[in-house]
């Protein structure tokens, strides 16, 4: 059984600062401790529960956030590049692990929530429904058939994820939002069970989910905070300006889901 994760920072066990996430703040240290322990935790499970061959792709900002000489040896580890978000991703995975993830932006009590960029996205929909990062990640997997299987994160996170992708996903809530930039954590000890639980469980249930493609072509628009972003993303080849703040452009394909 093939699995590919993709790690992100927001969501990952025992991180509830904001600072944890910021490379330029000194928390970050911590912060990228956290989430180098959380995904051994989880890339032992996955190991354990039958899983094969794992790849773990480190995505948040760009990536580069673990030390891949001290994480575990049973997956490989690569970040995303030239555009392409999981890059070794293929119709050979077996599903699709969300790790360390959070809710799309707008999300009241959802840690740290945003949706792609926190500095300029407003909101972002495809065919008219406003997603976050878990339908954009779920539709290009979706491209390659490949199934989201399980999602870790806080709360409002799964409830994100359990709307579009089915009630009866596993999800390891390790996290409960207070406001946007702090939380309330589950221990190291408690929050480690529950992603081995959720791991389990998501295994012997792989078989049930199914993978998320939406119809296309397909009219993406972002809205950003201020014009003059708009003004500079409408600039780009293939991009119209809606309004004011907002551009979209049609997707022929889940491969053009993110193109501003
Ligand atoms: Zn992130």
């Amino acid at each position: 059984m093939k699995i590919y994760v993709l790690c992100d920072m927001e969501g990952i066990s025992c991180l509830n600062k904001m600072e944890q996430v910021k490379r330029e703040m000194p928390d970050y240290i911590e912060g990228r401790e956290l989430m180098s322990e959380d995904i051994n935790n989880l890339v032992e499970a996955l190991f354990n529960s039958g899983a094969t061959e794992i790849t773990v792709c480190d995505t948040h900002g760009g990536g580069g956030n673990i030390n891949v000489s001290k994480m575990n040896p049973h997956a490989v580890y690569e970040v995303p590049n030239n555009g392409k978000m999981m890059p070794s991703l293929d119709k050979s995975y077996d599903g699709l692990v969300l790790f360390g993830h959070h809710a799309k932006a707008g999300t009241l009590n959802g840690f740290l929530d945003h949706t792609m960029d926190s500095s300029s996205w407003y909101e972002y929909s495809l065919n008219g429904k406003v997603m976050g990062e878990i339908g954009i990640e779920s539709a290009y997997a979706g491209y390659f058939d490949v199934p989201v299987i399980m999602i870790q994160g806080d709360e409002t996170t799964a409830q994100e994820a359990k709307e579009l992708l089915g009630q009866e996903l596993p999800c390891a809530i390790v996290k409960w939002g207070i406001g946007r930039n702090k939380a309330k954590c589950l221990s190291k000890t408690a929050a480690f069970e529950v992603v081995r639980k959720t791991v389990k469980e998501a295994l012997l249930s792989i078989k049930n989910r199914k993978p998320f493609k939406p119809s296309f072509p397909a009219e993406i628009k972002v809205s950003y905070y201020r014009s003059d972003m708009a003004d500079s993303a409408s600039a780009r080849h293939g991009i119209k300006r809606v309004d004011a703040r907002t551009v979209g452009w049609t997707a022929s394909d889940a491969l053009e889901v993110t193109g501003v």
